[in-house]
């Protein structure tokens, strides 16, 4: 490992990851702190008691609290608003167009349609939202880009790029040469690919410390430090922490993977962990190939690599290993194999950049659902729920927070009416066959998308257990 750290030139925040935040929410709070959110000291009443401070979270207060101003709203977060994966990801705030067959199979071409808009619509209110209350979260709309890197790859793309005109949508999804590729992103890796227009990048940690600033203005209640420990159902719905307790008539669940230990969603994901490493600051490097529209890429691996710059001109890079576990602990922050391999698909796709030091890394839980999309819903008529993003939530999050609020406050409007609300849910097996399946196929994926890439054919047992989920009508897999 010591050499490989060597030769990738890992250093500094990058060798350590775990230790610290992630680079975007030290950039974050040292642009702006915020004003403090002290645990919950107390027993209160509430209309809306939220529980997690991340994207869901702080979305659904906010569209409750613009639909009615005076509502008692109190969030409750374990570590800080953000400090989740919600100010750890990549920022890639993108389109559903991609996930085209899958939805049309789950809901119809009708239904799938008016799920992508309802993202589009999201991408834009983000947008619209960070503009209103002057959130500086580096919001830029500029498109995604997907990179082939495998032969096996055009037929993904080809494959999308139909799925859009079939859905009678071909303007959202175009073929894209090897050259139209390179032009906008070059590497000597991408092959061919497809464009997106529905993409845009943000600073994440900025956009929920942002949101939380928002929030504390209109009188929403946000304790941070406060772990919800037990949570009973009823009406109220009563959250319990360590020193105070919130009655609430409604409740929202709005804890991402850590839904692995809420027993009445755990079987509806597992949680794999997802890293990200971010170079230097290389602006003339980042020009030297062309990188400067600002367009998010990936690769079109199963397993993706996902890549974008920031403002300062450096690349922050996501993907590589990942593990799969039972329970949310350091193998998902701490973890510098992950980080290794994550620096390992860069170098690899980005030659160019092999002077400029990787200085930062660092790591979250994903919660994979079985159907590769995020559910809405209710579990009961007073507690609601998002969950099962798979690593996609930054533009889905909006959507779960409009979808949320008209929940709690009974509306009868479009997004409570969108296929995924309240959708009958699969779950995976129980424990431990959960936990162990989704390592073991984790690995296959790995290891098919490694072979194909270097030109090789998978090994066929690492082939098969890739494909299994499917085979079980899980939508996730090859
Ligand atoms: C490395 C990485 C990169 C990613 N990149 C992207 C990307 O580029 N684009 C994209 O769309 N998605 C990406 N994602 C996924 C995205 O970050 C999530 O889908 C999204 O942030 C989910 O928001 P959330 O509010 O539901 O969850 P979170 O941000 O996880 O918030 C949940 C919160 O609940 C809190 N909590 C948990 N249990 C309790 C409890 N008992 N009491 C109180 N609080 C509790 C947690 O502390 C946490 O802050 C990435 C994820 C990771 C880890």
């Amino acid at each position: 490992m010591a050499s490989n750290v060597a030769k990738l030139n890992l250093t500094g925040d990058a060798l350590t990851p775990g230790a610290q935040r992630s680079w975007w929410l030290r950039e974050a709070l040292a642009s702006d702190p915020g004003a403090e959110c002290p645990p919950l000291q107390m027993n209160l009443n509430a209309d809306v008691v939220i529980v997690g401070g991340g994207f869901t979270g702080l979305w659904t207060a906010y569209y409750l609290s613009s639909a009615n101003p005076s509502l008692g709203i109190a969030v409750l977060e374990e570590d800080i608003c953000g400090g989740g994966p919600s100010g750890r990801n990549g920022g890639f705030a993108s389109g559903w167009w991609d996930e085209l067959d899958g939805l049309v199979a789950l809901y119809g071409c009708e239904g799938a349609v008016r799920a992508c808009r309802a993202i589009s619509r999201s991408i834009d209110l983000i947008g619209h939202v960070c503009a209103t209350h002057r959130i500086d979260a580096w919001y830029a709309k500029a498109g995604y880009v997907y990179a082939a890197t495998a032969e096996q790859h055009y037929e993904v793309c080809a494959q999308m790029v139909e799925a859009a005109r079939e859905a009678g949508a071909p303007e959202e999804m175009q073929p894209l040469t090897a050259r139209e590729v390179r032009a906008r992103c070059d590497s000597p890796a991408f092959s061919g690919g497809a464009f997106m227009r529905d993409g845009a990048s943000v600073h994440p940690a900025r956009l929920a410390r942002g949101l939380r600033r928002v929030l504390l203005e209109r009188g929403v209640r946000i304790h941070e430090g406060t772990r919800v420990e037990r949570f009973e159902n009823g009406a109220p719905a009563t959250a319990i922490t360590p020193r105070g307790t919130v009655r609430a008539r409604q409740a929202v669940i709005a804890i991402n993977a850590w839904a692995t230990g809420w027993p009445s969603l755990s079987r509806r994901l597992v949680a794999w962990s997802s890293y990200m490493i971010l170079t230097a600051p290389a602006p003339e490097h980042v020009a030297a190939i062309g990188w400067t529209g600002g367009e998010l890429v990936s690769d079109l691996r199963t397993s993706v690599r996902y890549f974008r710059t920031t403002r300062d001109g450096r690349i922050a890079f996501g993907g590589g290993g990942g593990r799969a576990k039972t329970s949310i602990g350091k193998a998902f922050t701490h973890d510098m194999r992950a980080v290794v391999e994550a620096a390992e698909g860069f170098r690899l796709l980005f030659p160019t950049f092999a002077d400029v030091p990787i200085v930062d890394a660092w790591g979250g839980p994903i919660d994979v659902s079985p159907t590769h999309l995020p559910a809405f819903g209710s579990l009961l008529p007073n507690v609601h729920y998002a969950l099962g993003y798979t690593g996609n939530g930054v533009a889905p999050s909006n959507l779960a927070g409009r979808v949320l609020a008209d929940l709690v406050t009974g509306a009868d409007s479009e997004e409570v009416r969108l296929p995924m609300v309240n959708s009958p849910s699969r779950a995976f097996p129980p424990q431990p066959f959960r936990a162990l399946g989704a390592a073991l196929v984790r690995r296959a994926i790995i290891a098919k998308d490694t072979a194909e890439e270097r030109g090789r054919r998978p090994n066929p047992l690492a082939n098969a257990i890739a494909r299994l989920p499917r085979k079980l009508g899980y939508m996730l897999g090859p």
